[in-house]
């Protein structure tokens, strides 16, 4: 097949005709599919129901510190719980406190506390004219709502092969003092599947800031999250980085369980300095007399340790792969040939990142849901929900069946030609 910038108006009047009576088809099978959300499928979840046993009525319910984890206590977590998330992300479990049962929590958490009581003794943000972040784009839709949440302003950053524009970050990070963060995920990013390169997390680490309370949001939430067992991305470590560069309290990392055991029921944490934890401890004190220890020994105990997490993550690997696959050989195959679009091909992570001609992503995304088939808003990519080149979608294959996922990746690729063909013809 011929690009399609290449064909004649007529010839591509007549592949509209031809790609219109299959859409149709497809409308009239009714279907109700979902792309939308990062979410596990059933069989996912599955892998970890041995933890509903581990934690029978008679089980010791007490912690390696002998603490009964049934009552009050322990602030910032069990011991080795610290030390299972820690190895997880390649921290010392002393640079860790351990949360409740999401990330993206801690994260609200952690700009809310900035907001009313500012950063470790720093002034609080509100009562700042102005408080900006930083946000690689495309990023993750919920990171944006937090901050737009507070009102704090968003700016956008370009995000390359390697990471963020780490000389346009540089450039605006030293020039401003009112920029206090920058949201990251910097390992199978969401929606790229983009790893950050090993410069990137060194210009990170040694990054100059205008504002003493500017602070790294790595959110590190697929760090385990492989797809193939031979062929992975690695990540420098960026606490350590950041102590090497001088700067051992810019950054906050965060990281849960989520997409290891159960979303919504796992468990979070944050790693940090010794000084920044120091000054989120006292303001958790008044938050809360401690987080769900249940949960973090039931963790620990189905896991027993990183290499068992490690095999856990196979297993959630041989479901995902497949669906990866699937849609990546349908887009090859179906769009490859025409000129008009790019996709990413992650290594892990839970998204495909897929850019059609510019100002076509909105009308794709209802061509689908208008035959059954939903796809994350275009748009949700950035901030404020708008991409100034209207061309971002991200792809989640995860939750449907492979047989579910074969039938919406093909309405997708049939609503993307149809689409650009208006586009051309326009
Ligand atoms: N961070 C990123 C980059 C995500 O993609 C997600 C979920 O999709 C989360 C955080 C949510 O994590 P949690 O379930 O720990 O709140």
């Amino acid at each position: 097949m011929a690009s399609y910038q290449s064909m004649s108006k007529e010839e591509l009047v007549q592949l509209k005709e031809k790609l219109n009576a299959e859409y149709e088809a497809f409308r009239a099978k009714g279907l109700k599919l979902d792309m939308s959300r990062g979410k596990p499928s059933v069989e996912q979840l599955n892998l970890s129901m041995g933890m509903m046993d581990v934690l029978s009525s008679s089980a010791d319910l007490k912690c390696e510190a002998g603490v009964d984890c049934r009552n009050y206590g322990v602030l910032d977590g069990i011991q080795e719980a610290k030390q299972l998330l820690g190895d997880m992300i390649e921290v010392p479990a002393d640079n860790i406190i351990i949360y409740g049962n999401s990330s993206l929590d801690v994260m609200y958490s952690t700009v809310a506390r900035s907001m009313t009581h500012g950063v470790m003794g720093g002034t609080p943000w509100c009562k700042l004219d102005r408080v900006k972040f930083l946000c690689p784009a495309p990023g993750y839709d919920r990171h944006f709502a937090i901050t737009e949440y507070f009102g704090i302003e968003m700016i956008t950053v370009p995000m390359t092969p390697a990471g963020p524009d780490m000389d346009l970050v540089e450039k605006l990070v030293s020039q401003d003092e009112a920029i206090k963060g920058i949201w990251c995920v910097p390992k199978y990013s969401n929606p790229q599947g983009i790893t950050y390169s090993d410069e990137t997390v060194r210009r990170f680490a040694r990054l100059q800031p205008a504002a003493k309370d500017f602070r790294i949001y790595w959110d590190n939430a697929y760090g385990i999250h492989h797809l193939y067992d031979d062929d992975q991305d690695y990540l420098l470590e960026i606490l350590a980085e950041c102590e090497k560069a001088g700067n051992p309290d810019l950054v906050y990392k965060f990281c849960s369980t989520s997409k290891v055991s159960f979303p919504g029921s796992g468990v979070a944490a944050i790693a940090a300095s010794p000084a920044n934890l120091e000054s989120i401890r006292k303001q958790l004190a008044i938050q809360t007399i401690g987080f769900d220890k249940l949960n973090q020994l039931r963790h620990v105990r189905f896991y027993k340790n990183l290499d068992g997490m490690v095999e856990h993550m196979k297993k959630h690997a041989a479901i995902l792969r497949p669906k990866f696959e699937a849609v990546l050989a349908t887009l090859d195959r179906e769009l490859s040939p025409c000129g008009i679009a790019t996709w990413t091909k992650p290594k892990g992570g839970y998204f495909i990142s897929f850019n059609s001609l510019d100002g076509c992503a909105k009308a794709i995304v209802a061509k689908c849901r208008e035959a059954g088939v939903v796809m994350t808003p275009a748009g949700a990519t950035y901030p404020y929900g708008i991409d100034p080149h209207d061309s971002n979608i991200r792809i989640a294959p995860s939750f449907p069946t492979p047989e579910e996922l074969a039938l919406a990746s093909e309405l997708f690729v049939l609503c993307v030609k149809l689409v650009s063909i208006d586009r051309i013809l326009a």
